[in-house]
């Protein structure tokens, strides 16, 4: 039986290697994962990194439908981070590819590997901008739309890659 599609935004981060390559090919992967289409791209952005060491991060947030479960999706999202040559030396440590299930539909999910809304979506305007460029009236569980959690957010500077 075909099982029904759920609509699931991915945050994309990378701030080693060549971040801007990382993130434009790991987009086109997740477009390419089983049972999932990408329907959505935000732009690309460039963050200081918050509470970790390192070069400039580039972030940036896709739509996905998708036929995965929620856990299958974080699966093959650690996948893609192993694929792209992640290393976690620790915690905060730079990166070549983080993906974090940001929402999945408007489920809230709450299990030891995955917590969803991701818990610190809302603080981080890395992630709160591109989400916005892509749905503007996205909900958020537990904290209602998305755009209203933004004033909060505009003393982090972040600047959208022309
Ligand atoms: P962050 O994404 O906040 O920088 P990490 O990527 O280092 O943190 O955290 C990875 C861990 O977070 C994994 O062990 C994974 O099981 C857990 N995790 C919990 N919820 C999520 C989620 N929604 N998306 C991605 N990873 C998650
Ligand atoms: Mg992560």
């Amino acid at each position: 039986m075909k099982q029904a599609e759920g609509i699931a935004y991915i945050g994309l981060g990378a701030n080693l290697g060549d971040p801007q390559d990382s993130i434009n090919a790991a987009i086109v992967a997740l477009g390419a994962l089983p049972s999932t289409r990408l329907t959505q791209a935000s732009s690309l952005y460039t963050s200081a990194p918050m509470d970790a060491d390192g070069d400039d991060y580039v972030n940036a947030v896709v739509e996905l439908h998708t036929q995965l479960s929620p856990t299958e999706l974080l699966s093959e999202l650690q996948n893609l981070e192993q694929q792209f040559g992640r290393i976690r030396s620790y915690q905060n440590a730079p990166r070549t590819l983080d993906l974090d299930l940001l929402l999945y539909e408007q489920l809230t999910i709450n299990t030891a590997t995955l917590q969803v809304p991701h818990p610190r979506m809302t603080q981080r305007a890395f992630v709160m901008v591109p989400l916005l460029e892509i749905s503007p009236e996205i909900n958020i569980p537990d904290f209602g739309s998305a755009h209203t959690l933004l004033p909060a957010l505009c003393d982090q500077v972040i600047q959208k890659i022309a």
